[in-house]
């Protein structure tokens, strides 16, 4: 194999082998202590929910692409992240360590600076003989793409070269600027990548909207892609459901005020008692009704055969350049969504820690299509990502929290006690506590954000509240949605075990410093323009 990551179809140019040439001097250098490492792509596709994307048996085609991929991929069945909440999730990926180590919880917060990120870990120089630096960074090229400001004020972005923060960028345009970096032609070192997609996300497929301008005369609607058009036939005849948003919208069975702004969602009590959900019509308004929240579900599907679309482009873009086969890539989300499973906070994410939100995709396709085709059932989470990169890689670090993915592969289980654990922040006590609302103005308030925890085995899912001190417990085995809490005073055999082993978990972290790095304005500004703070 070339010491270059590059095929010989993209050396067409004398400059660029000669560049090519200067560069292989360093690589062989790298390749001399670490032996060939392939190029690292990480891609989260935010609020990415398992269960709803037919990889995983949902009866509605939502990612046919993911399918054909995991023929030559590793699918983990059951991978959970590490948090409900879209920053401590991304920083426990990139950072290997749970949320309470890396000490990201809220808008507020900063990443720990005694974690390091994937970009620090991979860009960092090649080490030479006068500065050995051994595992210090070997030396890729690194960036990242990212689709919320914030990655960046809160650190989670930190340490990659090259970095593209956007808000809410459509896929495929994500994925143009991901291409124009990598197909720069005066840099051909081993590369590292961390996109992050928007597209499942709220306000769900939203990105329809662009073809679907109320104004657009009949023949314009007439004059959209076919792709989009016959996506959406395909799915009409593959599915029993009512139709997708995108049908349903074409032809004119829905309002189209419907599920079009964000405060459409978020339907938690606090919300609903300031501002009750009315849908505006031509007209008048009406109360939101069952049938929009079917609606709302179909459009969320909608959004997630578009991120499959856009991972087609994406993993067939690195093929079609000969980059796939020396690519370690790994697919996954930082959380799921809540639809109304819920009677407190419908359509959102954060504010619990139950499957549906916990358990998202983790598809990874190994470097020469190594494993292809395997499933596995063993528990896992997003701190094992990092320490599997490693793995690959022939590097270690005894700091990273996780183990890698690697020896789970083939394997029937990882034993009957083995647990992943989530934490997310506890906002809703924090919303409705009038006095914490002023946060905005006075940043200090905003630390008061409390916490959750929860431990999560093959049968059940204990979730402890810090502060209400209240537990919850749920069988999976009689009750997969975890509907009905078995927490009882005393409490049984099984809680108090479950309960002392999470709690147990949690104390023997290392609590992160640099937790309360205040934002500044601008930043803040940002979020409530976009809609995180009121
Ligand atoms: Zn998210």
């Amino acid at each position: 194999m070339s010491p270059l990551r590059r095929g010989k179809a993209t050396l067409g140019v004398g400059a660029g082998i000669v560049i090519a040439a200067a560069l292989a001097g360093l690589w062989i250098k790298g390749r001399s202590q670490h032996g060939e490492m392939p190029n690292v792509l990480v891609v989260t596709c935010d609020t990415f929910r398992a269960d709803r994307l037919s990889l995983y048996g949902a009866s509605r085609k939502t990612t046919p692409y993911l399918e054909e991929l995991a023929k030559e991929s590793v699918v983990f069945d059951a991978f959970f992240a590490n948090s409900s909440f879209t920053p401590p999730s991304h920083a426990s990926i990139l950072t290997g360590t749970h949320v309470r180590t890396h000490g990201l919880l809220w808008w507020d917060h900063k990443l720990s600076g005694s974690v390091k990120t994937l970009g620090e870990r991979l860009g960092t120089p090649l080490p030479t003989p006068e500065k050995p630096q051994p595992n210090e960074g070997v030396g890729y090229r690194t960036g990242a793409f990212v689709n919320l400001p914030n990655f960046e004020t809160m650190g989670v972005s930190r340490g990659f070269q090259k970095l593209s923060v956007a808000t809410w960028l459509p896929g495929r345009e994500a994925t143009r600027n991901f291409f124009a970096w990598l197909d720069d032609p005066k840099d051909m070192r081993r590369w590292c990548s961390w996109i992050h997609y928007w597209d499942p996300h709220r306000p769900f497929a939203y990105r329809e909207w662009q073809w679907l301008d109320p104004k657009k005369s009949p023949a314009e609607i007439a004059a959209m892609p076919p792709r989009e058009k016959q996506r959406t036939l395909d799915l009409l005849e593959t599915s029993k459901r009512p139709p997708f948003s995108f049908h349903e919208e074409t032809f004119g069975t829905h309002e189209l005020g419907v599920g079009r702004m964000e405060q459409h969602y978020n339907r938690s009590g606090d919300l609903q008692r300031k501002s009750p959900l009315f849908i505006p019509t031509a007209s008048a308004s009406r109360p939101f009704t069952e049938a929009d929240d079917r609606y709302l579900a179909d459009r969320y599907d909608g959004g997630a055969l578009e991120m499959d679309e856009v991972l087609r482009e994406l993993v067939e873009g690195l093929r079609t350049r000969g980059e796939l086969d020396n690519t370690l890539l790994i697919i996954t989300s930082d959380h799921g969504e809540t639809f109304t499973e819920r009677a407190d906070e419908w359509w959102t994410h954060d504010p619990h820690l139950y499957d549906e939100v916990t358990r998202v995709p983790c598809l990874i396709r190994f470097p020469q299509k190594q494993h292809g085709g395997a499933r596995v059932t063993a528990l896992s989470s997003s701190v094992d990502l990092l320490p599997t990169i490693y793995e690959v890689l022939g590097l270690k670090d005894s700091e990273l929290q996780g183990s890698s993915l690697v020896a789970r592969i083939g394997a029937a289980s990882n034993g009957p006690v083995a647990a992943v654990y989530s934490q997310t922040q506890n906002r809703k006590e924090f919303l409705e506590d009038p006095a914490r609302e002023k946060g905005p103005d006075n940043p200090g308030t905003w630390r008061t954000v409390g916490t959750k925890i929860s431990i999560r085995t093959a049968t059940h899912r204990l979730i402890f509240d810090r502060d209400a001190k209240s537990f919850e417990l749920y069988d999976l085995r009689t009750d997969p949605g975890a509907t009905r809490n078995l927490h009882s005073a005393p409490p049984s055999q099984v809680e108090q075990e479950l309960s002392s082993r999470l709690l147990e978990w949690f104390k023997g972290l290392p609590a992160g410093a640099g937790t309360e790095a205040a934002l500044d304005d601008a930043a803040l500004e940002t979020l409530r323009k976009n809609g995180y703070l009121r």
